[in-house]
């Protein structure tokens, strides 16, 4: 069974879709079967996957507001080995139209019900807002990944997004949990992001992933090529940082499977 992982973060900028396009790679090339969904208009998770975001037939659009079959929209051949859902600017319109269709909450959690089994993982690219199409997110995931960069303000964002999450959670999926709070764009030689990590460690404790994303040029370079980073440079920090985050989200959900059973 899937398990689903909104990767979620109201600011832009923080690493959203640099986390789903290169945890998704990691995780494919682990033998998971992964889905990577791209609900932000950017389109910049559809590009980076090597998929023109103006070229596509079908995007979330076709998914969510005309229902079409998710066999049916999904694209199978990426250059990171996952399937995807496209984004593109279609994805605004859908979140318009969702304000007036029937349970607009949980369209994306019914589209994705087909194929919750065939999946190991699905990944959740959401736009830096509260729209439709975050609520969609949220009541569709198993869990929140939160990207955050260690820097002034990020701790107070934090506050307003776990908030955020928690209402949300109570009323459209009582079930959803913090998957984790990832650093990233770290720069260990920067006293700020040193004195935040640590706030950020002793304020949401196992919560924070151990791995750590540093600042690395490959990761912001692999997008204009299409690809993932580690099919730019697989010697690069940045693509290493992203395959010891696949293998800790591994370990986390095999330690809590063996705690519910
Ligand atoms: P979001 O999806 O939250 O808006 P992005 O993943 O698009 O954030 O990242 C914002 C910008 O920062 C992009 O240009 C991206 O290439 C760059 N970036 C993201 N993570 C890193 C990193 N670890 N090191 C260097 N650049 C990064
Ligand atoms: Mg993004």
């Amino acid at each position: 069974m899937a398990k689903v992982i909104a990767i979620a973060n109201q600011k832009g900028g923080v690493g959203k879709t640099t986390t789903a396009v290169n945890v998704a790679a990691s995780m494919a090339a682990t033998k998971r079967k992964v889905l990577l969904i791209d609900l932000d208009p950017q389109g910049n998770a559809t590009m980076g996957s090597g998929i023109d975001k103006y070229e596509v037939e079908s995007t979330c659009y076709e998914l969510l507001i005309e229902e079409k079959p998710i066999q049916e929209v999904v694209i199978t051949e990426t250059t990171g080995k996952y399937h995807l859902i496209a984004g593109n600017s279609d994805n605004t319109a859908a979140d318009i139209k969702l304000m007036e269709v029937f349970a607009r909450e949980i369209r994306l959690r019914k589209a994705l019900e087909p194929v919750r089994d065939y999946y190991d993982y699905i990944f959740i690219d959401c736009p830096p807002s509260l729209s439709q199409l975050t609520v969609n997110a949220m009541a569709a995931a198993d869990s929140v990944l939160v990207p955050m960069q260690c820097e002034y303000y990020a701790l107070e964002g934090i506050t307003a997004l776990m908030d955020t999450i928690n209402k949300l959670a109570s009323v459209v999926n009582p079930n959803l949990k913090i998957e984790g709070v990832l650093r990233t764009m770290y720069d260990p030689r920067n006293r700020l992001a040193n004195d935040v990590s640590e706030q950020l460690k002793r304020h949401f404790g196992e919560q924070v992933y151990r791995t750590v994303i540093p600042r690395n040029v490959r990761l912001a370079e692999a997008p204009s090529f299409g690809v993932p980073a580690m099919y730019y440079d697989k010697s690069s920090t940045g693509a290493k940082a992203y395959l010891a985050l696949a293998g800790e989200i591994l370990r986390r959900r095999t330690k809590n499977l063996q705690k519910a059973s």
